[in-house]
């Protein structure tokens, strides 16, 4: 028990004037008094309680309150709480192990981070040493995080604000995006095969104004997530991996948001067979339930920095707590087959999906991969103009989230989409529950 005694309005004024964090999170909306959680829900300190359709910022994959991983926390918090970087621990065994099995074929080495913006910056600066090549080539609807290099690999507007101050060196290119295609707009012939041609052309194009020998390394997420859920279409990625080899390019997966399960398979590059040479991950890694990153890594990269003296790290990178809730978690979703319940989970998320284009004329598209889904929101589906601006708010989408959170979901609203990134355990009468209320919510837009 705390010694300072609070009680739970003191707690939310004494965090709203103390603390950044609380008020940055979604704007200067008012914070939900966040107390407890379970499974798929949590409560507020009203006794008010929300189902969670957001994973709390896509990180609980497993559900709210695992009691094989809370006792993991606790067992290796009474066994060694701390030990710093560099030395052998248990879970740190036990972690390399796990993640071997499941992360794609050829990354054999991981790197702990402290979160996923910590595991892009180790991420380019391993590439910049690697190659000996310095800029960084990433995409404009991407989100990397926050910290200084991080937020220069960001193309989204979030980037904007920090612009003069940003980490030189990083060259974006466009994500192919189909349904605000700049190259294929009113051109529905086009094949998936030629979209996917000529966005690569586009990444070639820029790769040789750039010059080939000057990139260490293109960055993408996987699937972009927090801009609208754009999946790689066919041919895509294997594409990207083609042209990295024809340059030495490294190519670096951001799976922070798509790991883990949240596509149906354990990373997003499954799908595709696609093999980077580093990989980032962090949210799902632990479910958030410790602070942890990790960048998975080729045995030749891995090798190239044994050969040096000082590779150095952060003091808690690789906090034992936090690679012993990432096994637990890990060994958890193999034990309940949470990934293939996910990808079941999908499945009947498209159809809920689907029947929203059916009934709401707001609905300009819908897009899914395993339970990662997002709906497009347009004032107009022939001119398909956006309900806000990328970079903005409407008082449309403004009533259509107080509404959803008011009847008790709690999701985000990015820009013009509504994302869906429900827990992995969710069944499919609890995705009911949240799609009901989406449903009377898009009438506010429609
Ligand atoms: N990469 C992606 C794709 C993300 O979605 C995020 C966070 O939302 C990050 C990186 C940054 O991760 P973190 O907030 O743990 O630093």
């Amino acid at each position: 028990m705390y010694m300072v005694y609070m009680s739970d309005e003191e707690i939310l004024s004494a965090s709203l004037e103390t603390n950044f964090w609380t008020w940055s999170a979604q704007g200067k909306v008012n914070p939900i008094p966040v107390k407890r959680a379970d499974g798929v829900y949590f409560w507020d300190v009203h006794g008010k309680r929300y189902l969670d359709f957001n994973s709390m910022v896509m990180c609980v994959n497993i559900g709210h309150g695992n009691q094989r991983v809370i006792e993991a926390i606790a067992n290796q918090a009474r066994e060694l709480a701390f030990a710093g970087p560099g030395m052998a621990t248990r879970p740190r065994a036990v972690l390399g192990k796990l993640l071997r099995e499941i992360v794609p074929e050829g990354l054999t080495h991981f790197l702990y981070t402290l979160g996923g913006a910590d595991a892009n910056e180790n991420a380019i600066k391993l590439a910049r040493a690697f190659t000996g090549r310095s800029k960084i080539l990433t995409r404009y609807r991407s989100y990397h995080g926050a910290t200084h290099g991080a937020l220069a690999l960001t193309g989204d507007p979030r980037r904007v604000a920090w612009e003069p101050y940003v980490m030189p060196g990083v060259v974006h290119f466009l994500d192919p995006y189909r349904y605000r295609s700049t190259f294929h707009l009113n051109r529905p012939e086009v094949s998936e095969e030629q979209f996917s041609q000529d966005y690569l052309n586009h990444l070639e194009e820029i790769i040789q104004y750039e010059g080939p020998h000057t990139i260490a390394a293109v960055l993408l997420e996987t699937v972009t997530g927090t801009n609208g859920v754009i999946i790689p279409p066919k041919g895509y990625l294997e594409g990207v991996r083609a042209i990295c080899d024809r340059y030495g390019i490294l190519l670096i997966c951001d799976e922070v948001m798509s790991g883990f399960g949240r596509t149906g398979r354990w990373f997003a590059v499954d799908h595709w067979g696609v093999k980077p040479d580093l990989m980032t991950m962090a949210k799902g890694l632990t479910s958030g339930y410790a602070p942890l990153g990790a960048v998975a890594m080729r045995q030749e990269i891995y090798e190239f920095f044994m050969d040096r003296e000082y590779v150095g790290g952060l003091t808690f990178n690789g906090h034992p707590i936090s690679l012993a809730a990432a096994a637990a978690v890990i060994e958890v979703m193999k034990d309940e087959h949470i990934v293939e319940h996910a990808a079941e989970m999908g499945v009947v998320m498209k159809e809920m999906l689907e029947e929203l284009v059916e009934r709401h004329p707001s609905v300009g598209e819908v897009r899914s991969i395993g339970l990662f889904g997002v709906i497009e929101l347009v004032k107009d589906r022939k001119t398909r103009e956006p309900m806000a601006p990328f970079n903005g708010f409407s008082a449309e989408m403004n009533a259509l989230r107080k509404y959803i959170l008011e009847q008790g979901v709690f999701l985000y609203t990015h820009w013009h989409t509504i994302l869906l990134l429900p827990p992995l355990i969710i069944t499919p009468e609890q995705l009911r529950e949240g799609f009901e209320v989406i449903d009377r919510a898009l009438e506010i837009t429609d």
